[in-house]
């Protein structure tokens, strides 16, 4: 089986959960190797996570240029190593940055990319990516037919497990000298955070719509949102009418989510919506129109007013 790399994601000296997701994937592709770029002091205990995740190797680049610059460092880092260790495929989150670094990347390689996959598997030629494409009316499975193949993989595409016996970890400090990049950074500024998961990582979403009837009508479903765990998510029309931050409007023209479970409330089910929650692994939805196209596309339904059926469920589950 041939080396995967894998670029680990990490914040505040943390390795982001679809990270752990990554490593679980490549195992099945082949033997997973980490790559911890600028992770300063915390790179040590990033790579044993990572390794307690399957990385029979970790990879570590570090220097303050992966501070300073945007993704160009990452990317320079990345495509030293690949070209060393020539890997069966490269495997990248699919967030802005993720996406980003992996197109300059496949470039740079002169290989192809693959975005957004829900899935990967081996294939005799390399390892075939899955998509889900139109709105996840169609799967689509490819491969890159030349070069390194790079994937980047969606959140939530498979559940993060540890490897069932992790093995010596052989580390790889690599050296690495950045070239030049036309953007530097001049402040970072946190965003003010709501406590709950991020919406595109979230393993449970709790979702509003114009049946929330106003921004205050989101209260019922933060509660159900924060019973669960869960990040909260809205359609454009709560987002339109100023109930909800754009930031957590999900469809076409919002962010894509793919989690275990997709709570909608009071979302009628519009084709952009679904473009950006369909691939959810189980869909529920709570609307008062028994006709509601929502319900065409749910694993369970219930028909009824979402102010009265949320407390309830929210009720129910504090109390187990
Ligand atoms: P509605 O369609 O008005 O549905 C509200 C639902 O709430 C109804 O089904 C109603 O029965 C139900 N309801 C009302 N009161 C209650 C109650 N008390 N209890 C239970 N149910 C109740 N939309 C997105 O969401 N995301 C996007 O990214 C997006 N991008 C778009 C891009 C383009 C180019 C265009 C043209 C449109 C886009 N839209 C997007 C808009 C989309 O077409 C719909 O207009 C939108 O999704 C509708 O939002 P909604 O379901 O909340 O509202």
């Amino acid at each position: 089986m041939g080396e995967v790399l894998v670029l680990v994601d990490h914040v505040d000296g943390q390795v982001r959960k679809p990270a752990l997701e990554l490593l679980t994937l490549a195992r099945r592709i082949g033997e997973p190797s980490a790559v911890v770029l600028g992770a300063g002091d915390a790179a040590a205990a990033i790579a044993a996570k990572a390794a307690e995740y399957g990385a029979a190797k970790v990879y570590t680049a570090d220097g303050a240029e992966f501070a300073d610059y945007l993704v160009v460092p990452k990317v320079d880092a990345l495509t030293q190593i690949a070209r060393a260790a020539d890997p069966a495929a490269i495997l990248v989150t699919s967030s802005g940055e993720g996406k980003e670094i992996a197109a300059r990347t496949a470039l740079r390689l002169e290989s192809g990319i693959i975005t957004d996959a829900v899935d990967v598997v081996a294939g005799e030629s390399g390892p075939v990516a899955v998509q889900s494409v139109f709105a996840a009316s169609f799967q689509v499975s490819s491969r890159v037919s030349r070069g390194v193949p790079v994937i980047t993989v969606k959140p939530n595409a498979v559940g993060p497990e540890p490897a069932p016996a992790a093995g010596a970890v052989e580390s790889v400090s690599v050296e690495f000298s950045a070239g030049a990049a036309g953007t530097r950074v001049v402040a970072r500024t946190p965003r003010v955070s709501s406590g709950r998961p991020e919406l595109t990582e979230a393993a449970i979403v709790v979702s509003g719509g114009r049946g929330v009837g106003a921004a205050e009508g989101f209260g019922v479903v933060e509660e159900l949102a924060d019973a669960l765990g869960a990040a909260v998510g809205a359609s454009r029309a709560a987002v339109d009418a100023g109930w909800y931050p754009h930031t957590n409007q999900v469809g076409q023209t919002g962010k894509q989510v793919s989690p275990q479970l997709y709570i909608a409330n009071g979302i009628s089910g519009a084709i952009q919506h679904r473009a950006g929650m369909q691939t959810s692994k189980t869909i529920v939805a709570v609307n008062k129109d028994p006709e509601a196209p929502i319900f065409d596309l749910v694993d369970f339904g219930v028909v009824g007013d979402l102010f009265q059926v949320l407390p309830q469920l929210t009720a129910e589950i504090k109390a187990r």
